[in-house]
């Protein structure tokens, strides 16, 4: 691996290069914003530069997008915390009570415990109420669209959650499975309901294609503003 530097109007970019046994030239952006390029062990230097530069926008775009993502938060489980969940911000309100469960009320999410000072107990309650909400939640929505579009969707088809890193979702198309990012669960319904008609759309067309968004458009009419929100942390409705 060797650390280099490209520059390009008058600014600069630093890469990790790896030379590799492989045919085409490759890159990615891995999460931290760092740029990963890969090529074959004897390409010159000057075809690895004009490679990247010829992507300039599409990693600065990238680099913008991993930047403007909400960083992960240090979490103390104490009442006044913030807590997201379906594009609403809850406020965490701990209450001693003798059984162990949480509940939306109002702008409140409400975590009754027996343990009220146990750090870790409050978030394995609190991360299995989110589990289960997101198992409900995204399988409901699922089930509702595949019904609702039963003409394009005929089969029987299976919904995994996951958490992804780079991904709001993806699809296995010689297995019917949609898979969905569990992040999501911070997101607005809305945007649920936008990835799940994307990977749907997967079943017919592989690619990204002009094909693919059509059929996408039909299906989800506002779905450009929905993936520009997503991708850039929007996602959040501040609407009470
Ligand atoms: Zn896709």
């Amino acid at each position: 691996m060797e650390k280099r530097i490209v520059e390009y109007d008058g600014r600069y970019l630093e890469y990790y290069l790896f030379r590799k046994k492989m045919k085409n030239m490759r890159m990615r952006i891995k999460e931290d914003g760092k740029l990963f390029v890969s090529c074959p062990v004897y390409t010159p230097l000057y075809e690895i530069n004009a490679f990247i530069l010829r992507h300039f926008d599409w990693i600065e775009q990238k680099k913008n997008e991993i930047q403007s993502r909400p960083l992960p938060i240090k979490r103390n489980y104490i009442s006044g915390e913030e807590f997201l969940f379906l594009g609403q911000k809850y406020t965490l309100v701990i209450d001693i009570g003798t059984k162990e469960k949480v509940t939306l009320i109002d702008k409140y999410m409400v975590l009754s415990t027996r343990h009220p000072d146990d750090i870790d107990k409050k978030h394995k309650l609190i991360d299995k109420w989110y589990k289960e909400e997101i198992d409900f939640v995204f399988r409901r929505q699922f089930d509702m669209i595949v019904k609702t579009y039963r003409h394009l969707f005929p089969k029987t088809y299976i919904l995994k959650i996951r958490q992804m890193k780079a991904r709001w979702g993806s699809c296995m198309i010689n297995k019917n499975t949609v898979v969905l990012n569990s992040k999501l669960i911070y997101a607005d319904i809305k945007y649920v309901d936008y990835v799940i008609m994307h990977e749907l759309c997967h079943f017919y067309h592989k690619n990204h294609d002009h094909d693919f968004y059509r059929m996408l458009a039909s299906l989800c009419p506002c779905h450009r503003q929905l993936k520009k929100d997503l991708n850039h942390g929007g996602y959040i409705s501040y609407s009470h």
